[in-house]
């Protein structure tokens, strides 16, 4: 079924050829059913400073910066920008009550598609804003023998984040691969924005609460529900 989108994505970006040799794994939503506790901390911390700010505005907003995201809606009530100081102050609150929810479990049957492209011979890289220190060991503990060090582009590597295409163009650059060998497997508006703009196949497995319509509007090439329906319907 995906094999089906290739062609009219090869026209679009006047590309001849499509020579799969890695696949791009965005983290939150993607890897880890992380968003509901986002969502949670945030419309806490929001509704405390009587800001309008939805679970639908957190997933639409998910891999902006803390700063921007408060920018949206801020002056909406306050009429001007926060400052800086409200803006750590902001951002340390949704810390404090994210760290307070338990750990968020890996997306069901994502290890089993990962798995599956690791078989096949497809390099995995993984690219998040995320800037978590101890990255790489909680994705060793979750799944085992699939990301590399050299493989991945998070928050430390880059200058603009998602929707800038920049963290896919530096993954494309660090696996010496062009547009046409990768696919993009993400979850949020922002996340298919910066993929789509790098040229890139994007899938979009929406996790979340999202409408559909709010991913192919970025451009998504693919919309699936669910990794179960990834898996079904990877024939590349
Ligand atoms: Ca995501």
């Amino acid at each position: 079924m995906i094999s089906q989108y290739i062609q009219s994505f090869l026209e679009k970006n006047k590309y001849s050829d499509f020579e799969l040799k890695a696949v791009f794994f965005d983290m939150d939503g993607v890897l880890y059913n992380s968003m509901p506790n986002h969502a949670i901390a945030w419309v806490k911390t929001m509704q405390e400073l009587n800001l309008p700010f939805t679970e639908y505005d957190v997933y639409m907003n998910e891999g902006r910066t803390g700063e921007s995201t408060i920018n949206a809606f801020f002056p909406k009530v306050y009429n001007r920008n926060a400052t800086k100081e409200e803006i750590q102050s902001i951002y340390n609150t949704k810390s404090l009550y994210f760290n307070q929810l338990p750990e968020a479990e890996p997306i069901e049957h994502v290890y089993d598609f990962l798995k599956l492209i690791k078989n096949k011979g497809l390099e995995i890289f993984l690219v998040t804003g995320s800037g978590q220190v101890s990255l790489l060991e909680k994705l060793n503990k979750s799944f085992p023998g699939i990301f590399q060090k050299e493989k991945m582009v998070t928050a430390f590597d880059v200058k603009y984040g998602k929707p800038n295409p920049e963290p896919y163009l530096i993954a494309l650059s660090k696996g010496n691969l062009k547009p046409w060998q990768a696919i993009v497997v993400e979850n949020a508006p922002l996340g298919v924005r910066s993929a789509v703009d790098a040229g890139i196949f994007t899938i979009a497995v929406n996790t979340g609460i999202l409408r559909d319509e709010e991913l192919i509007k970025e451009g998504a090439n693919v919309v699936l529900p669910t990794m179960k329906s990834l898996i079904k319907n990877w024939d590349l």
